[in-house]
């Protein structure tokens, strides 16, 4: 194997798993003309990971995505593989050491080049108990660790002066010592891709910007039956039938609205909200993650690449689930509780970018959103019919495994059990080799070392499909302004990633939308230039995207000043997506 570009695009091998518009176009023809075994509904980590499952094991798989791959609660994540820590508190040791386990298979073995191990600080502020209580917790979690693969770096105690020496943006005076622990983080919009693209190379049938609106339901042996759904391509306004043995709701937030389309709900989830902030790295003078109590939970300061993720917040969500929306008060919560423990205080000046999420709860009586379960739930509520909900990030593969089990019950073919620890992402195939790789791609390609070096973060060894695009056109190796990106990673988008509308660019093909201090405004134009000649927009088409594009910034910007969340939502809401989805 050879880190090696060809000259020419007509001479070069086929991408792998490639969401290329014409791939859309037969996928949807096969979904409406083939019986399937599996249909999922929805494109967040936990369908594509039943579809890269179901796949795996040598099954006829379909999933329809109503907007873009990742565009719910799997682009809006705190970006942590971890046990939770916190979770320890109310001893869901099993929870914890699941998903430690799943760390450990996705940095070593399933996703190693979209991985990052990252420590954390949890700064002691009492001299006795802070330290006993918080380091038996940090010595649990190691423990636990270490019952799986590719256990991190045993956590250590600091003294004072290394605490501050690690974190002198540390409010000094308040702090008495530090325990410091490892933990991974993960790129969550470009990881569901990646398993989407993999997915699809397997042999699933992968399409976006198509709603399911609603089941087809069938008598077989005297009882009620999900035989399919019927779904809208919203790109052309089309509506279609799709017929599978089992269909799998896979829909995070929605969950319950797929119910209704069937039955009484046997399954339900609440959502609740959590806001992060995006601020400069420079902002916060540390060499390590941070965190800190809260009355309520827990606040991560989390180094990412040239910026910090600070986050996160958590209260019910009663209002938009496509777009929800920060308020003020979140804004202001957020800062109240980093300022608590740094010595130079953010302020609202300080922040480039504002991001939103809703985390799939299972739902239970209780009214605080806090303590409800993080573990998840496989349910038949009709036959033909499974539903998977709540869960982590971090525990995708377990969840997805669960639901591809109970799918698979009654099919009329033996079907063996779940590979997918064992299959590699796109890109991370022999990542040992490719991650040494720098140096030589640097020089073959004339690129700065560092953007070679995130392009390999961000594609692994398929790093040579958006080098191939830039050598073939070298304007598209220069970058594209309000970021680090370089033209040929939007061409490389739209090409082969799926990328249908400017935000599916903006905000998740590339992370624009909130590390910039202009949310995107900057690079809109000739990102949507790029996009326009990829995908043979109309000139009007490519104005409209943009327009879309300035109005969902504004939207937010006038929302995150909102007082509450109930004019917070009426003010994002005046702003829908490039799809035209809001809500009713
Ligand atoms: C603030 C926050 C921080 C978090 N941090 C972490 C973390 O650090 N680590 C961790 O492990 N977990 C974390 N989580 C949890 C994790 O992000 C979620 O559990 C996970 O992303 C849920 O994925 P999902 O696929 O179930 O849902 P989603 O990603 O929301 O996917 C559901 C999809 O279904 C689609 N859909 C809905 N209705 C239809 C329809 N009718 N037709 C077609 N498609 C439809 C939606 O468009 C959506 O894309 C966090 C969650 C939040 C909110």
């Amino acid at each position: 194997m050879e880190a090696h570009t060809s000259k020419s695009r007509t001479c070069s091998a086929p991408v792998p798993g490639s969401l290329s518009p014409k791939r859309r176009e037969l996928d949807i023809e096969r979904l409406a003309n083939e019986q399937l075994d599996i249909l999922v509904i929805g494109g967040g980590v936990t369908g594509v990971g039943c579809a890269l499952d179901a796949a795996a094991r040598g099954l006829s798989v379909g999933l329809v995505e109503q907007r873009d791959l990742a565009s719910g609660t799997s682009s809006r994540s705190s970006k942590l593989l971890h046990g939770g820590l916190r979770y320890l508190e109310s001893r869901d040791f099993a929870l914890v050491r699941e998903a430690l386990h799943e760390r450990g298979l996705l940095a070593k073995t399933v996703s190693p080049h979209l991985v990052r191990t990252v420590s954390f600080m949890i700064p002691l502020t009492r001299r006795f108990w802070q330290r006993i209580y918080f380091g038996a917790g940090v010595l649990l979690y190691d423990l636990l660790a270490r019952t799986g693969r590719h256990p991190l770096a045993f956590h250590r105690h600091l003294g004072r002066r290394a605490t501050l020496e690690l974190a002198p943006g540390l409010k000094q005076s308040s702090i008495r010592g530090a325990i410091i622990y490892q933990d991974a983080q993960i790129d969550d919009a470009r990881h569901t891709l990646a398993i989407a693209r993999t997915a699809c190379h397997h042999g699933a049938s992968i399409v976006t910007s198509a709603r399911v609106t609603g089941l087809l339901i069938e008598t077989r042996n005297g009882s009620e039956t999900v035989v399919g759904a019927k779904f809208r391509d919203l790109e052309t306004d089309t509506d279609y039938e799709c017929r599978a043995t089992k269909v799998v709701n896979a829909t995070g937030v929605w969950l319950d609205d797929i119910h209704d389309m069937a039955c009484p709900a046997g399954l339900s989830v609440r959502a609740a909200k959590g806001v992060h902030l995006v601020v400069h790295r420079d902002c916060i003078d540390s060499e390590s993650g941070i965190v800190l109590r809260t009355p309520r939970s827990v606040l991560f300061l989390i180094p990412w690449g040239d910026h910090w993720l600070i986050g996160t917040t958590d209260t019910e969500w009663d209002y938009d689930r496509a777009h929800p929306a920060a308020s003020s008060a979140d804004i202001d919560y957020i800062l109240e509780h980093a300022n608590a423990a740094l010595q130079r205080q953010l302020t609202r000046a300080d922040i480039l970018g504002v991001y939103v999420g809703l985390r799939p709860l299972l739902d239970a009586s209780d009214d605080d959103t806090t303590k409800l379960s993080r573990e998840h739930a496989v349910a038949e509520p009709i036959n033909g019919l499974v539903s998977i909900a709540g869960g982590k990030y971090t525990t995708y593969r377990v969840m997805a495994a669960d639901a591809v089990d109970a799918a698979v019950v009654g099919l009329d073919k033996p079907v063996p059990p779940s590979v997918s620890h064992e299959v590699v992402l796109l890109g991370s195939d022999e990542w040992q080799h490719w991650s040494q790789q720098a140096n030589a791609l640097t020089q073959r390609s004339g690129l700065d070392r560092d953007i070679v070096e995130r392009l390999l973060w961000r594609h692994g060894n398929r790093i040579v499909d958006v080098l191939e695009i830039a050598e073939h056109e070298p304007a598209l190796a220069t970058g594209i302004p309000g970021g680090s990106y370089i033209a040929a990673e939007v061409v490389h988008a739209a090409r082969h990633e799926g990328a249908l509308h400017l935000d599916d660019v903006l905000a998740r093909r590339l992370r624009i939308s909130i590390e910039d201090e202009q949310r995107g405004n900057l690079a809109a134009e000739s990102v949507a230039s790029l996009m326009a000649r990829e995908l043979h927009w109309s000139d009007q088409r490519k104005d409209e995207e943009v327009k879309r594009w300035y109005e969902r910034v504004e939207a937010e910007r006038a929302a995150n000043a909102a007082p509450d969340d109930s004019t917070a939502d009426s003010l994002r809401r005046r702003a829908a997506d490039t799809r035209g989805l809001n809500d009713a």
